[in-house]
C-alpha cells in the first residue's frame, strides 16, 4: 500500500491555483453532508513508534511524505526516515527547502516529485517571484549531491498555460531539464472558480489541440531515439491500453490502495480529503493498513460512462465534493476523452515500434501510484 504522510498542513508558498482560489472560495463549505474538521493539529502529533508498527504490518508499504509543504516539517522527516524502514520513500514539494535536507535524507528517495509549471515566467506568476530560481537552484543541488532517484517535474495547468511549449521546455532546456514530467489539471477542485474563468474555451483552443500535438511529439521522439519518455499521463494511458487493461478503479489509487495519514494518524482516502471526518478510516494506531475500507465511485457520470475503463473516475475528490456543477465537470471529461483517444490514435505507432523490436512493453514500464494521478 501507498500512504501520502501529511507532514504539516501549513505551506511556505501562496500559489494562485490553491491559496489564491481558496481565498476566493473561503466561505463555501462541502454541504451537510461533508463535515470537516478544520482543527487538526498543524504538524505531525502521533508518536513516530506508532507509524513504525503500522508500516511493519505491510511488506509493501511506501511513505509519500505531503503537505502543506512537507519540508517545513524536516525535523519529522529525519525522525521517521531514521527510524521506519518502508518499501520506498518519496516526497512531494515544492522544493523550495530541499537544500534543508541532507543528502543522506534526499538521496533515500526513490521518487522525488517537485512542483514546478514551466519555464520562470510562468511558473512565478502561478507560485511567486523567484520561486523558479530557487527550486532549480536546489535541484542542481541534489543531483550533484548524488540523488539519482526518479525526479518528476509536477506541472499544475490551467488557462494562463501555453501547453505544448511549456512541457518540451521541462524536456529541454538551458537551466534544467527533466526527464519525467507529470500534468494535472486545476479543475474541479474549487467551488466558485468556474465562473470567472474561461476553461472551455481554453481546453478546446490550447490544452486538446496541444495534447494530440505533445502525444505525437512523444511518439516521435520514440521512433527517433528509441526512448519512451516518462510523459505523465500519457506513459500510464498507453500502459494500460497496450496491456489491454480493462479497470475502473481510481487510476491515481486514491481510495484503494494510495491513501493519506493525516497529522493526527487518521487515514483518509487522499490527502485532500483532509478533516473529512465521514471519510475517517481509522487510525494508523489500531488500523491494518491492509484491510483499509476501499472508496469507489458509485455513482454517474462515472458509473454508466463510455471510457471509465480507462478514466477510472478521475478523481475521487472531485466526484464526491462535486465543486463544478455536472455540466461544468462534463468540460473536464471532455479533456480525458480528447486525451484518452489522442493516446489510441499513437497506438499504431507504437505498436509498430514494439513489432519491430526497437521498443518493448518493457519500456512503458513505471512505479504505479507513485503521485502522478494519470488522469489529469
Ligand atoms: S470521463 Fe468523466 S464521467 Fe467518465 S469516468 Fe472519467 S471522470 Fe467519470
Ligand atoms: S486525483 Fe483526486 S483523489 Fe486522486 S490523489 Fe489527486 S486529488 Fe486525490
Amino acid at each position: 500500500m501507498f500512504f501520502h504522510v501529511i507532514v504539516t498542513n501549513e505551506c511556505n508558498l501562496q500559489c494562485r491555483y490553491c491559496f489564491g482560489e481558496s481565498m476566493d472560495d473561503f466561505d463555501e463549505d462541502f454541504g451537510d453532508d461533508i463535515e470537516v474538521e478544520y482543527d487538526l493539529p498543524k504538524k505531525i502529533s502521533y508518536n513516530i513508534d506508532v507509524l513504525d508498527s503500522f508500516c511493519r504490518k505491510d511488506p509493501e508499504c511506501v511513505l509519500t511524505f505531503y503537505g502543506g509543504e512537507p519540508l517545513l516539517g524536516a525535523d519529522k522527516i529525519k525522525q521517521i526516515m531514521d527510524k521506519v524502514n518502508p518499501k520506498l520513500y518519496m516526497i512531494q514539494t515544492n522544493g523550495l527547502l530541499l537544500d534543508k535536507l541532507e543528502p543522506k535524507y534526499v538521496n533515500r528517495f526513490h521518487t522525488i516529485l517537485v512542483s514546478i509549471d514551466g519555464e520562470e515566467a510562468l511558473t512565478d506568476y502561478y507560485r511567486g517571484k523567484g520561486t523558479f530560481r530557487r527550486v532549480t537552484d536546489n535541484l542542481k543541488l541534489i543531483m550533484t549531491n548524488g540523488f539519482k532517484g526518479e525526479l518528476i517535474a509536477r506541472v499544475t495547468v490551467m488557462e494562463q498555460t501555453d501547453f505544448y511549449p511549456q512541457i518540451r521546455w521541462l524536456l529541454n532546456n538551458d537551466i534544467f531539464s527533466f526527464s519525467s514530467v507529470h500534468w494535472q489539471l486545476n479543475a474541479g477542485f474549487w467551488g466558485n472558480d468556474y465562473a470567472r474563468r474561461n476553461f472551455e474555451e481554453w481546453s478546446k483552443a490550447n490544452y486538446v489541440p496541444d495534447v494530440k500535438k505533445l502525444a505525437a511529439f512523444w511518439v516521435d521522439k520514440m521512433e527517433q531515439d528509441g526512448i519512451v519518455l516518462k510523459l505523465y499521463p500519457l506513459i500510464g494511458i498507453a500502459e494500460s491500453l497496450l496491456h489491454g487493461e480493462s479497470n475502473s478503479l481510481m487510476r491515481c489509487g486514491g481510495g484503494w490502495i494510495n491513501y493519506a495519514i493525516q497529522t493526527d494518524g487518521n487515514i483518509i482516502p487522499c490527502p485532500t480529503m483532509w478533516g473529512m471526518k465521514k471519510y475517517y478510516l481509522g487510525n494508523i494506531a489500531h488500523a491494518d493498513p491492509l484491510k483499509l475500507k476501499k472508496i469507489f465511485v458509485d455513482q454517474p457520470p462515472c458509473v454508466g460512462c463510455r471510457i471509465l475503463d480507462v478514466c477510472g473516475g478521475r478523481c475521487l475528490y472531485a466526484n464526491i465534493t462535486k465543486r463544478w456543477r455536472d455540466e461544468q465537470y462534463g468540460k473536464v471529461c471532455n479533456t480525458v476523452a480528447e486525451l484518452v483517444e489522442a493516446v489510441k490514435a499513437e497506438l499504431p505507432r507504437i505498436q509498430r515500434l514494439i513489432n519491430n523490436g526497437k521498443l518493448s512493453l518493457k519500456d512503458f514500464g513505471y512505479l504505479k501510484y507513485n503521485g502522478c494521478e494519470i488522469i489529469p
